[in-house]
């Protein structure tokens, strides 16, 4: 099943989520409504608070990608309480968005590459190194586990023009292709 993405404005986009245990209920069943609600909505990434979950699992998809950008062809994964251990190399800026900010988009600068321990949907323990996108779209949907959105790292000046747009999207008056709430 498909949720609606919650989106900026609602207070559980703000909290630092929760681990989750080996054995926690109904998980390959979330992480399966995670990717379908993803899909859905035409993102490549998605935190479960962002379906109104404050738990530390995110999952990703940017294999849409592998035609222009031959390193996404693998990059499909749920973590799940995942660790960032290391932010390297170069700082980059790039163009972002979010399915809980839709129709925004914000130059974001982030570190060109992390090193992140992670559980699989089996509880194997994994630590890998991504870079580039990879690396961003990693660091964007982590950021969402500490409650943290793009447009925190945007400058302040920046973000003060969008605040019309932000109120807006807090009160769901925004046009988009997929379904959108605020969870209070
Ligand atoms: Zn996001």
């Amino acid at each position: 099943m498909t949720y609606p993405i919650v989106v900026y404005g609602s207070p559980i986009l703000r909290l630092v989520a929760r681990e989750i245990e080996p054995g926690h209920p109904n998980l390959k069943q979330l992480l399966a409504d995670m990717f379908e609600t993803m899909y859905k909505a035409d993102g490549m990434g998605l935190a479960a608070p962002q379906i109104g979950k404050s738990v530390r699992i995110f999952v990703v998809d940017g294999t849409s990608l592998a035609d222009e950008d031959p390193a996404m062809k693998e990059f499909k994964k749920a973590f799940i309480n995942p660790k960032i251990l290391k932010l390297d190399g170069d700082t980059q800026v790039m163009n972002e968005g979010c399915l809980s900010l839709p129709k925004l988009r914000e130059d974001v600068d982030r570190h060109n590459k992390v090193r992140i321990r992670f559980y699989d949907e089996n509880f194997n323990l994994f630590e890998e190194e991504y870079e580039g996108l990879k690396a961003r779209v990693i660091q964007h949907e982590y950021d969402h586990l500490d409650g943290v959105m793009f447009i925190d790292r945007i400058p302040p000046l920046r973000r003060k023009l969008l605040k019309g747009r932000l109120n807006d999207i807090s009160k769901c008056k925004v046009d988009v292709p997929y379904k959108i709430k605020l969870l209070k």
